[in-house]
């Protein structure tokens, strides 16, 4: 394709050529330099997003390069890593430039929310594929992993997940909203906000975490799954937001805040002795943590209903979004 490549650099050299801070040679050659900070591992990341299966093709083009940063980045704050670089590879239909600077644009403004460096990527033609690396740094052994919850500890969750799936509800199935709860939802299905302070300030607190990506119960899961444990939530204390608790389809709220995906909330473990500063946490960067339940020896997870009963959660129980 010899007549693709002069547009490729142009568009590069436009959309994709970003200041940056802290790389020492960024987009230009055949590859980027970067020093870590003395004591710091690295954290690296990529979470790739299809056309058709992660958004819908016609998502305005600034929320898309902006979700396709803030997944990433959402990775970095799960392990408690500093974002620092990003990396973008992507395949584009024939090229649409005001699609692209828009694109571009929202991608670089999440960067840049978070102080990370766009230092590269790959461009080619193909179906509307993206596909970026993100790299942190975390002090060596600091990172919080998915295996090192402990019996007894308690589960933590950050914010009110569910408004994200409840805006893609309204937006693939028409389910109804009422005006400030629309903007609410698909504020957050579009512009997630990774909780990157968050991951931040529980190192050496949290015993384990993981980012909301898939569904509360789900995600929790995996943790439970890697450390090798059991657990009970209790369905009365899951945040409910005022705009879940306000929605006419209760179920369809209900599935939204245990099981659905893209709100970027992070779930984890702690110590129950931590539980003041845990809190403090919370209130330090203004963002509400609730405790929903607790790690037991075993396997499994398990809800304790308001009527007393506890019931298997299994998987049809958190996979209505799958
Ligand atoms: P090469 O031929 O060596 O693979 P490319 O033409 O792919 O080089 O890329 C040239 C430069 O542009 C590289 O520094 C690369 O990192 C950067 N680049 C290409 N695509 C992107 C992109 N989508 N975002 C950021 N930088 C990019
Ligand atoms: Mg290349």
């Amino acid at each position: 394709m010899p007549d693709t490549k002069p547009s490729e650099f142009e568009l590069i050299r436009r959309y994709f050529t970003r200041p940056v801070a802290h790389t020492d040679l960024a987009v230009g050659d055949d590859a980027a330099l970067m020093t870590p900070r003395p004591g710091m591992q690295l954290a690296v990341s990529t979470d790739m997003l299809v056309a058709g299966t992660h958004f819908f093709a016609d998502t305005a083009p600034g929320d898309l390069g902006w979700k396709a940063a803030a997944v990433n980045i959402s990775d970095m704050a799960a392990m408690g890593a500093e974002p620092r670089w990003m990396f973008l590879a992507l395949s584009l239909p024939a090229v649409d430039e005001a699609w692209v600077a828009a694109f571009a644009e929202g991608f670089a403004a999440c960067c840049a929310r978070f102080g990370v460096d766009w230092a590269g990527g790959d461009t080619t033609r193909g179906p509307l594929n993206l596909c970026p690396t993100v790299i942190g740094e975390v002090p060596v052994a600091a990172a919080i992993r998915r295996d090192g919850a402990r019996a007894g500890d308690d589960i933590w969750v950050s914010g009110t997940p569910g408004l994200a799936a409840l805006g893609l509800r309204h937006l693939r199935d028409g389910l109804p909203l009422a005006e400030e709860a629309r903007a609410q939802c698909l504020r957050s299905l579009h512009r997630p906000q990774p909780r990157v302070e968050l991951g931040l300030a529980l190192r050496g607190v949290a015993s384990a975490m993981q980012d909301v990506s898939d569904g509360l119960l789900g995600d929790l899961g995996h943790i439970l799954s890697r450390s090798r444990l059991a657990a009970v939530v209790e369905d009365a204390a899951l945040p409910w937001s005022p705009v879940l608790a306000a929605c006419s389809d209760e179920p369809a709220a209900r599935a939204a805040l245990t099981a659905g995906g893209d709100d970027y909330e992070l779930v984890f473990t702690a110590a129950p002795e931590l539980r003041e500063q845990v809190a403090s946490i919370g209130q330090r960067i203004e963002l509400p943590l609730t405790r929903i339940g607790q790690c037991q020896s075993g396997e499994g997870l398990r809800l304790l209903a308001r009527d007393g009963t506890l019931q298997p959660v299994g998987r049809a129980g958190y996979d209505h979004f799958g």
